[in-house]
C-alpha cells in the first residue's frame, strides 16, 4: 500500500500499465503531499497521446479543479485563442501542469490561488515526467516561472529567457514563456495588448519550429 505522508512522492502511486489512461487514473488517488485535501479532484494533463507540443502551467485554477480539466478556465481561453492567432492547431497539443491539485486559500467567498511549495512541486514531479516521457513532445512549453523552474532549474529566469530553444533530457526543447495568467492580471488594457503581443509572438516562434 502506498504511503500517506505529507512529504511523499507521486511514484509511489504509479500504476504497473504504462499508459496515460492508467497514469491518469491513478492520479485521481495520489496523496503524495497535502494539496489532495484542499483540491476537489486531481487534475491530471489532458490532449494528443503523442503531441509534438506539450505544454506545462503551474497548477489548477479553480475552473479546473472543478472540472477535473486543465486550462478550460480564464487562462486556458486565451490560451487557446493566442495558439489560434499563431497558427497551432489546439487540438494536436498536450496541456499539463506541474501540481495537479488546486492550491488555494478563502477570500471572502472566492478561492485564491496559493504558490505550491518546493516540496509540493517536487512530490508531484513524478506526473509531468510520466506524462513527458509518454507523450514524446518535441517541444515543451513551460508557461510561467513555477513550470520554468520546476524543468530548468531554479535560477532561469523567464524575464530574461523567454523564448529562447533550450536543449534538454526531458524532450529535445524546452521553450519558456509567460503563463496567460499573467495577461490576465496586467494593470491596464494598453500592458494586457502588449503582453498578449509579446505572447503570440512567443507562440510564433513554436509554430515555426514544429514545421
Ligand atoms: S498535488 Fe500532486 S503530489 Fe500532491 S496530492 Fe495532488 S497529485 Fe499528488
Amino acid at each position: 500500500m502506498p504511503r500517506k505522508t505529507s512529504t511523499s512522492s507521486a511514484k509511489e502511486f504509479f500504476p504497473e500499465k504504462n499508459s496515460l489512461k492508467a497514469f491518469r487514473q491513478a492520479a485521481a488517488g495520489c496523496k503524495a503531499c497535502d494539496l489532495w485535501k484542499l483540491g476537489t479532484q486531481t487534475v491530471f494533463g489532458d490532449g494528443a497521446r503523442r503531441a509534438d507540443v506539450l505544454f506545462v502551467g503551474e497548477q489548477p485554477g479553480n475552473e479546473e479543479d472543478l472540472t477535473g480539466t486543465p486550462f478550460v478556465g480564464p487562462a486556458g481561453r486565451l490560451l487557446n485563442e493566442a495558439l489560434e492567432e499563431a497558427g497551432i492547431d489546439r487540438s494536436q497539443t498536450y496541456v499539463t501542469n506541474v501540481v495537479k491539485h488546486f492550491k488555494w486559500e478563502p477570500r471572502g467567498k472566492r478561492r485564491i490561488h496559493k504558490k505550491p511549495n518546493a516540496g509540493e512541486i517536487s512530490a508531484c514531479l513524478p506526473w509531468l515526467e510520466a506524462e513527458i516521457a509518454m507523450v514524446k513532445p518535441k517541444v515543451i512549453v513551460a508557461l510561467g516561472a513555477t513550470a520554468a523552474q520546476a524543468l530548468l532549474g531554479p535560477t532561469f529566469r523567464v524575464t530574461k529567457q523567454r523564448g529562447q530553444f533550450i536543449e534538454s533530457t526531458f524532450a529535445p526543447y524546452i521553450m519558456a514563456t509567460i503563463h496567460p495568467s499573467a495577461i490576465l492580471r496586467a494593470p491596464d488594457d494598453e500592458t494586457r495588448r502588449l503582453e498578449h503581443r509579446r505572447f503570440v509572438d512567443d507562440l510564433k516562434k513554436l509554430a515555426r519550429v514544429l514545421k
